[in-house]
């Protein structure tokens, strides 16, 4: 093998970023796509109640279909359309097929009128002044109650567009939709604010869920999270858990609920309906 000159080593640096470039493009356009025809899919993954150990709510998980690979991930294309602006029609799409599917099982018969939705939502799509009247309207054509869908929101984003969503968020919740603050703990949150601000629930991020091995010391961290969230009457999810270990320290630790792989990943409609149509909720 002949030694790399400097120059061809430029020449491939070049041509990996023009790659890079190629495939950021590629999935922008399959993403704009995606959106435009309806082909995105939505995955649930249940949210349980530690004590009972019913389906309290189901997250909503955006999937892209691709010929080749199957179906691409959200860390993959999320951040892509954060920065093309398309996370707003995505966000809005999503919303929708949440509220249509909730609305379905519950005509079907298979949940009971306490069961809600988590939809993501990112800070750009409240920079929109519609938002709420959007989601107000949404509700109204899905026949959906309010009190039936939650809104998780990471705090990076309420820290990048705090006016806005301060305000928007508070009037979302006076028509009684709840919200929730995403991966809890990884941002920058200073806890004033969040005493402040209009929030039901905290989602506490997996990667301190998946530190919990051992009852002592690394749950600590968590524990006190939840005893945080408490104080200010917030309610907790612990995210990521998968095993009855972590699952019996996060009860211990009085997290009212969890989500994670060891209870069900997120999977996609025919999955969830056939096995909420065989263990009805109510
Ligand atoms: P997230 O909102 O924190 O959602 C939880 C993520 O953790 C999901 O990844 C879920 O599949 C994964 N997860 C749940 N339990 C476990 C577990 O036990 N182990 C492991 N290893 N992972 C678990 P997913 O579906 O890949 O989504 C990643 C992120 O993409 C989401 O994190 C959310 O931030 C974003 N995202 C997904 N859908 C949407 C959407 O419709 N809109 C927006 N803005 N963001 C979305
Ligand atoms: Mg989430
Ligand atoms: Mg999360
Ligand atoms: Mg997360």
């Amino acid at each position: 093998h002949a030694k790399h000159h400097s120059t061809s080593k430029y020449a491939i640096f070049d041509s990996k970023m023009q790659m890079d470039t190629l495939i950021r493009l590629r999935l922008e356009n399959d993403l704009r796509a995606a959106i435009a025809s309806s082909q995105l899919k939505v995955y649930y993954q249940p949210i349980v109640c530690l004590k009972t150990g019913k389906i309290k709510s189901f997250e909503a998980l955006v999937r892209l279909p691709d010929p080749k690979k199957g179906l691409i991930s959200p860390g993959e294309f999320i951040p892509i359309a954060e920065e093309t602006g398309l996370i707003v029609p995505l966000g809005e799409w999503v919303l929708r097929a949440a509220c249509q599917q909730l609305r379905q099982w519950q005509i079907q018969g298979w949940i009971d009128l306490n069961v809600s939705v988590s939809v993501n939502v990112a800070g750009q799509q409240f920079s929109q002044k519609k938002i709420v009247n959007l989601v107000q309207q949404i509700l109204q054509e899905t026949e959906l109650s309010p009190k039936n869908l939650r809104l998780e929101i990471t705090e990076s984003a309420i820290a990048e567009h705090l006016e806005w969503v301060a305000r928007r968020l508070s009037q979302l919740r006076q028509m009684g939709v709840q919200i929730l603050i995403d991966d809890f703990g990884t941002g920058y949150s200073s806890l004033d604010r969040l005493q402040r601000f209009p929030i039901d629930t905290l989602k506490i991020d997996r990667s301190f869920v998946a530190q919990m091995t051992s009852p002592d010391p690394n749950s600590k961290f968590v524990e006190a999270i939840a005893h945080f969230a408490h104080s200010l009457g917030f309610s907790v999810v612990a995210e990521g858990i998968e095993t009855v270990e972590q699952k019996q320290l996060i009860q211990h630790i009085g997290c009212e609920y969890g989500q994670g792989n060891l209870f069900s990943p997120a999977v996609d409609v025919a999955t969830m309906t056939a096995f909420i149509q065989r263990n009805p909720i109510f």
